[in-house]
């Protein structure tokens, strides 16, 4: 493509050289022609000009000579009578006194007659230097034309067959005395006109004097080559004549030209120099021209086929069509139309998708913003320039109480503003200004509804610049609630000081922060005031709390008072809350309820007591018949002396066997009745198991019931109050045995097992017995349930108040027709039980 454009550049540039060079070339010799006749005419002016110069300068040079003083002197004892007519006085070959030498000084061509005459023009004197007598037409006698008594005269005159110049001035004598004239004779000739011409080449320019009548030249500047008396018609052919009058003369007969002749050879060779001169210059712009021309195009088409191969990429990249083909054969440029055309349309097409899509967004964005302004709850609200409303969504409705038509167009702060706030809102105005769009401008302030009500307002103002103006849209937040809800903050801030409970705030360090007045019981006791510390173990208790993120609590007994502090943490700030409870009364409370509840259960063990009774007193009756047995047998033995010592030993010994179960059954008796404070013992659940059966087991014959002993091989120890829990035992495997009565005697059967189950005591009493109805189970624990007769319903409920003060559990599970499984879970012991000292000891201190 390049190359191209440089040939076509070259072809181009020549064509248009060559068209461009032959219009120019006529063009240049029209115009050369013209100057050239300007510039004779101007050589030819010049050349009259030099000539007329010259002649003035005769003039001077005569005024100069008639002036002289040496003249004025010579003519002063002169008289010339005008009557006598006598010879003139002709001086030769020397100069006469009264003739200085001005010609020789003034370089002009020296005179061939200086005249002196009277003033009738008669020739008094003659200064004559060559040999050639003055012409006959002025030699005795100087016509008076040629004279001229007011000034200096000079005329161009022929004289005989010669041309003169003839100056001339009048005289005075040193009296001042008309003498006559001057008369200055200078015969034109080559000399006269080459001295006229000085300094012009004579070569390229010649001067001639030429007789306007008959056109011959009468004096040339160089009469070898204009020989005098031919015609310039002679000369037409040889030299470009520019001819022209020569002033005036008055008084001059001859009628003269002055002509100036320029070499016909020199102008064409100065003509053809210029055209050539010309034509190089002109070649060379046309070279430069044709080049820049080339180089342009070269530039302006390979930045084209840069910026082509950019717009396939980026086409084929942005529109994905594909390349044009520069490649291919064929005309390039019309591909390139061609591809052009396509790349337009695709352009124009794309722009079309564009705007379409532009337009989408538009209505997309207006939808989005209309949505936004419908579901905003803030009231939004713009205004124009001068502060009327030209937007206003549903929630400006709500909280303005006023349509929208009728809000729009109405100025804002006038309508909605109270007096008092308007200031404040011009403010908030101001400076969303200056901050521009972030932060926006924001402040509370006060609004007017339509029906007169003032709400509390945060406004946010935000500028927003259009092409032709500055609107402002507000976001206006109801902060009524808000301030309510303040109020109601601060007034729940009083709650602290205004409890009638000690509050205290502490860092997790220990250091009290704060401590209403209730509180200074407490700050009594720990001897602290706020903005100290808490006393060492507190402060650890506050520190636990604090750890762990739990709350704790502990209690506090001064002087009588005992209070509960719940150690509240707040992990965030790094506080803990003390909140104080005066639980006196409670734990008075609490203290009666266990005594009465002592009392209860000691009624309820006497209850049971009665019953069983019956057997104890069965039992006893065993081992005092095996006394009384052996004691008589013994005594018989005794009397009858046939008893040897080591049998009656043997009597003796069971006698105190059976004196110790008796002891022990009354033992027994005496520590279900007895009436003891209630303390926690370590022991084995087992052996309380044991302890229950080997109670009941005059009973358990009686009614023909094997209890079946499933007890753990480890002993499991718990930590409890003796008595309580096997008043418990005693009531399940009681209940149980009533249950079993209703039952026919081969199907009785009581299992009682125990084992650890996850992680906790658990022994559990089963009977064949008739089984509870399920809607019963539920109120089984209440008081004073009971199918009994006799029964006074407080078994169970005593039971189960017995385990859950001892953190335990009691349940039960039944089949109707099948029996029923009573359950209870007690926390094991931490440390293993030494049950046989612990019950013996027990036992001890009961017996
Ligand atoms: P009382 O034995 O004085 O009735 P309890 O509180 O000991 O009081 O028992 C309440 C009731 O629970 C009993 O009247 C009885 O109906 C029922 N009950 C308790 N244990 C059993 C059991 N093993 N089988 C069936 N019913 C039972």
């Amino acid at each position: 493509m390049p190359w191209i454009a440089i040939v076509i550049g070259l072809v181009a540039g020549l064509v248009i050289w060559t068209t461009l060079d032959q219009v120019q070339s006529r063009q240049v010799d029209k115009i050369f022609g013209q100057e050239l006749e300007v510039q004779l005419e101007l050589r030819a002016r010049e050349s009259l000009i030099r000539f007329d110069r010259y002649l003035s300068s005769y003039a001077a040079t005569t005024r100069l000579l008639a002036n002289h003083r040496k003249l004025s002197e010579y003519l002063e004892p002169l008289f010339w009578s005008p009557e006598e007519t006598v010879d003139p006085v002709i001086y030769k070959d020397f100069r006469p006194t009264w003739l200085p030498d001005f010609f020789e000084r003034d370089a002009l061509s020296p005179p061939s007659h200086v005249l002196l005459t009277d003033p009738s023009g008669q020739v008094r004197e003659i200064f004559q230097p060559g040999p050639t007598q003055a012409p006959a037409e002025v030699a005795s006698s100087v016509p008076t034309q040629f004279l001229d008594e007011r000034e200096v005269r000079t005329v161009i005159e022929r004289l005989g067959n010669r041309l003169y110049l003839l100056a001339s001035d009048a005289v005075e004598d040193a009296g001042g005395y008309d003498m006559g004239y001057l008369v200055v004779l200078v015969p034109v000739d080559d000399a006269f006109l080459a001295a006229s011409q000085r300094g012009l080449n004579v070569v390229r320019a010649a001067v001639a004097l030429v007789d306007s009548d008959d056109q011959k030249i009468v004096a040339s500047l160089d009469s070898q080559a204009l020989i005098p008396e031919t015609t310039l018609g002679d000369w037409e052919d040889t030299y470009v004549i520019t001819s022209q009058a020569l002033p005036e003369y008055e008084g001059a007969n001859s009628n003269l030209l002055f002509a100036t002749f320029v070499p016909h050879a020199s102008v064409e060779k100065m003509s053809r120099h210029v055209r050539i001169f010309e034509r190089r210059q002109r070649f060379i712009a046309a070279a430069v021209y044709i080049l820049v021309f080339t180089a342009v195009i070269y530039l302006v088409s390979s930045r084209l086929n840069k910026v082509l191969k950019r717009m396939t990429r980026f086409s084929q990249r942005a529109l994905g069509i594909a390349e044009p083909g520069f490649d291919r054969g064929g005309n390039q440029l019309v591909l390139l139309e061609d591809w052009i055309q396509h790349f337009t349309q695709l352009v124009l097409t794309a722009r079309e998708e564009m705007s379409r899509k532009h337009q989408a967004e538009m209505r997309e964005s207006e939808a989005l913003k209309a949505a936004m302004m419908e579901a905003s709850l803030d009231a939004i609200v713009t205004l124009n320039h001068g502060g009327r409303v030209i937007e206003y969504n549903p929630s400006a409705e709500r909280l303005f109480g006023m349509t929208r038509s009728a809000a729009i167009g109405v100025v804002f702060t006038e309508r909605f503003m109270p007096e008092v706030t308007r200031a404040a809102f011009k403010r908030l105005l101001d400076r969303s200004q200056h901050l521009g769009r972030e932060p926006l401008g924001r402040g509370e302030l006060i609004v007017a509804r339509a029906d007169g009500s003032e709400v509390p307002v945060e406004i946010s103002i935000a500028p927003i610049a259009l092409v032709d103006e500055r609107v402002y849209t507000l976001y206006i937040h109801d902060i009524s609630s808000r301030k309510q809800a303040e109020q109601e903050i601060k007034s729940l801030a009083r709650f602290a000081s205004e409890s009638p409970n000690p509050i205290l705030r502490v860092t997790d360090a220990g250091l009290i922060v704060y401590a209403n007045s209730a509180s200074r019981p407490l700050l009594r006791a720990w001897e602290a005031e706020p903005g100290e510390g808490l006393p060492a173990d507190w402060a650890a208790a506050v520190s636990v709390a604090a750890r762990t993120g739990r709350p704790l609590e502990r209690e506090l007994e001064i002087s009588g008072q005992v209070y509960s502090l719940l150690f509240a943490p707040i992990r965030d700030l790094g506080y803990v809350n003390i909140y104080a409870r005066d639980i006196t009364a409670v734990r008075r409370a609490e203290q009666e309820s266990r005594q009465h509840q002592a009392e209860l259960v000691h009624v309820c063990r006497l209850s049971t007591m009665g019953e069983v009774a019956t057997g104890m007193a069965h039992e006893l009756n065993q081992p005092l018949s095996a006394i009384v047995n052996y004691a008589n047998g013994c005594t018989r033995r005794l009397q009858s002396g046939v008893g040897q010592p080591q049998e009656l030993v043997g009597a003796m010994d069971q006698i105190t066997a059976q004196a110790k179960r008796a002891s022990e059954i009354i033992r027994r008796l005496r520590a279900l009745v007895g009436k003891q404070p209630p303390t926690r013992t370590h022991a084995d659940l087992n052996h309380l198991v044991r302890e229950v059966c080997s109670f009941l087991e005059f009973e358990t014959t009686r009614l023909g019931v094997r209890i079946l002993l499933d007890l753990s091989e480890e002993a499991i120890p718990i930590c409890v109050d003796l008595v309580q829990i096997e008043q418990v035992l005693l009531n399940l495997v009681g209940n149980a045995l009533d249950a079993l009565e209703m039952r026919p005697e081969g199907r009785r059967q009581l299992r009682i097992r125990s084992d650890v189950d996850s992680g906790k005591a658990h022994v559990s009493v089963a009977d064949s017995g008739p089984g509870i109805a399920p809607e019963r189970i539920a109120t089984l624990f209440d008081a004073f349930v009971t199918t009994k007769e006799k029964g006074m319903g407080m078994g169970l409920a005593i039971s189960q108040t017995i385990v859950e003060n001892h953190e335990g559990r009691i349940w039960a599970e039944s089949d109707v027709g099948v029996g029923s499984t009573f359950h209870l879970n007690l926390p094991l012991a931490e440390r293993p039980a030494d049950e046989t000292r612990d019950v013996i000891e027990s036992l001890e201190t009961l017996g």
